[in-house]
């Protein structure tokens, strides 16, 4: 959730902004912006976002700050799982808020990451997506198990997370999340996490709360197990596609 609400709030320049930029250094050339050539279409939908330049004010997101800097060319990318829970489950959840020693808020988008919030350069978006596509189309799809509520702390530790833990028996999550990263490390990005811990984060508070946290999560794996057992249908969540997030625009790529 750090990254995938946060994305949404990070829109990215284009090559329309470059081309301000070209123009800025050629005095010899005078453009008025209103007869420009629009983009065509293809190039607006394969970006899909507008072209705003972003002024970032936390209280804007409820206090979280960015992880790293809006620049020109840069657009926030998310590889991930997309979940969406039963209502019981989600009431489940809701009703979890009464048992936490800190304030915080539940999750609305969940989903289980795959990659860390990546900074993807513009004129890489067209081949990372169409490698992902591809690395996507040669994995079966996979069932991956809820067990119990683990917590997670961003890396600048800015804000706490309570997150459902994903088991996958079969290990195709993790061989999945080990071909992203090759495909990471060929556009220089960084790998996801060395002891990953696969998760569907529902709650998430501002600072870092793990001490308070802490105590509590015996008491909320127990009430979750107890939950799956009555509600065996919610245990178990069948993975046939993966999504991935860049800047405003969702991409869904089919397993084989
Ligand atoms: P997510 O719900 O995927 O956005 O994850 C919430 C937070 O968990 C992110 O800010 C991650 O940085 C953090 N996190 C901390 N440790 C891990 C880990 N071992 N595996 C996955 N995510 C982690």
């Amino acid at each position: 959730m750090a990254g995938l609400h946060l994305i949404k709030t990070y829109s990215s320049d284009s090559d329309e902004d470059k081309h301000d930029d070209d123009e800025k250094h050629d005095d010899s050339k005078i453009v008025n912006k209103q007869t420009r050539l629009a983009l065509p279409a293809s190039i607006l939908s394969l970006k899909g976002v507008t072209h705003e330049e972003v002024i970032d004010n936390p209280s804007d997101h409820d206090g979280r700050i960015r992880s790293f800097k809006h620049e020109r060319g840069n657009w926030a990318t998310l590889v991930y799982i997309d979940y969406t829970t039963s209502d019981c489950l989600h009431t489940w959840m809701k009703s979890m808020l009464n048992e936490l020693p800190v304030q915080g808020e539940i999750i609305s988008n969940l989903h289980i990451s795959l990659s860390r919030t990546l900074v993807l350069k513009f004129h890489w978006i067209e081949s990372f997506v169409e490698s992902l596509k591809l690395l996507c189309s040669g994995f079966h799809p996979f069932v991956v198990q809820l067990t119990d509520v683990k917590m997670y702390c961003n890396e600048e530790k800015t804000r706490t997370f309570l997150g459902i833990y994903c088991q996958n028996e079969d290990g195709t999550l993790k061989h999945l999340t080990d071909a992203i990263d090759c495909l990471l490390a060929e556009y220089q990005l960084p790998s996801f996490y060395e002891d990953i811990s696969y998760h569907i984060s529902f709650f998430w508070c501002l600072g870092d709360k793990q001490t308070y946290l802490k105590k509590i999560l015996p008491s909320l794996t127990c009430s979750l197990n107890k939950y799956l057992a009555e509600n065996v249908e919610d245990t178990y969540i069948h993975v046939k596609e993966i999504q991935c997030k860049i800047g405003n625009k969702c991409y869904s790529f089919g397993l084989k």
